[in-house]
């Protein structure tokens, strides 16, 4: 559920607008001062925030500064004030976008909707962007399929990929080259043997090992197989 955190001190109004954003699915926090504001943006994680310009005698935008120390959540500022200037200096400290009082609720629900649709687009980018699997300074993306160790790019091809990242989701599990094949391979053994999976730990260990002799990442278990490590001194 879509948490809304609804920062006014206007009473009335923020009745209204907590009935309207209820009655449109969202689940809705309402504060009525900066301190909570703070407060409530860290304790329940909103994916929006409506921030009242006008708060008494605090100016929303100075509370907008202090939510933008903890998070990036979309802010859409309410404003009573007529000069544009003042809305253009809002959304130059980052909030997403204003509604102007008196406004309508269908207004309202229409910046929100935008606000949260681009905002939605920028989480899905990260997502993409973010590493899937993080260990330590070896990064592997399974959205990218590219793998970073010490801020360095590695080379693999896709299969050595496919099987560092088999194996890296499974740290610690010994997988035999049987199993290998056939879950990073997808082969019963017909086309490829056990030497293949022995060739591409090789070439992987080259590439990603400082000392492919004494590998820290994958190691050999004697007569069973190969396990992807947490620490460097497999424990
Ligand atoms: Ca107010």
């Amino acid at each position: 559920m879509t948490k809304i955190l609804v920062v006014e001190d206007d009473a009335a109004n923020a009745a209204l607008l907590n009935k309207f954003l209820v009655s449109e699915g969202f689940e809705v926090t309402v504060v009525s001062d900066g301190p909570s504001a703070v407060t409530a943006t860290s304790s329940i994680e909103p994916d929006l925030i409506l921030l009242d310009i006008g708060l008494g005698k605090e100016d929303g935008r100075d509370v907008m500064k202090e939510i933008r120390l903890l998070s990036d959540v979309p802010v859409i500022f309410l404003t009573g004030r007529g000069l544009e200037s003042e809305r253009i200096a809002g959304l130059k400290m980052g909030a997403d976008d204003y509604v102007v009082k008196p406004f309508s609720l269908a207004e309202v629900s229409a910046r929100i909707e935008s606000v949260l649709r681009r905002a939605g687009a920028n989480i899905a980018q990260r997502r993409i962007d973010a590493p899937t699997l993080r260990f330590g300074e070896l990064l592997i993306n399974e959205n990218t399929h590219e793998v970073h160790l010490g801020g360095q790019l590695l080379e693999l091809t896709s299969k050595e990929f496919s099987l560092l990242a088999f194996l890296a989701r499974s740290p610690r599990q010994v997988f035999s080259r049987e199993q290998l094949l056939e879950h990073v391979w997808e082969s019963s053994g017909e086309w490829q043997n056990e030497a293949t999976v022995t060739e591409h730990i090789r070439r992987l260990r080259s590439k990603l090992e400082t000392d492919p002799d004494h590998p820290r990442w994958i190691t050999t278990v004697r007569g069973v197989g190969y396990r992807f490590e947490l620490d460097a001194n497999g424990s």
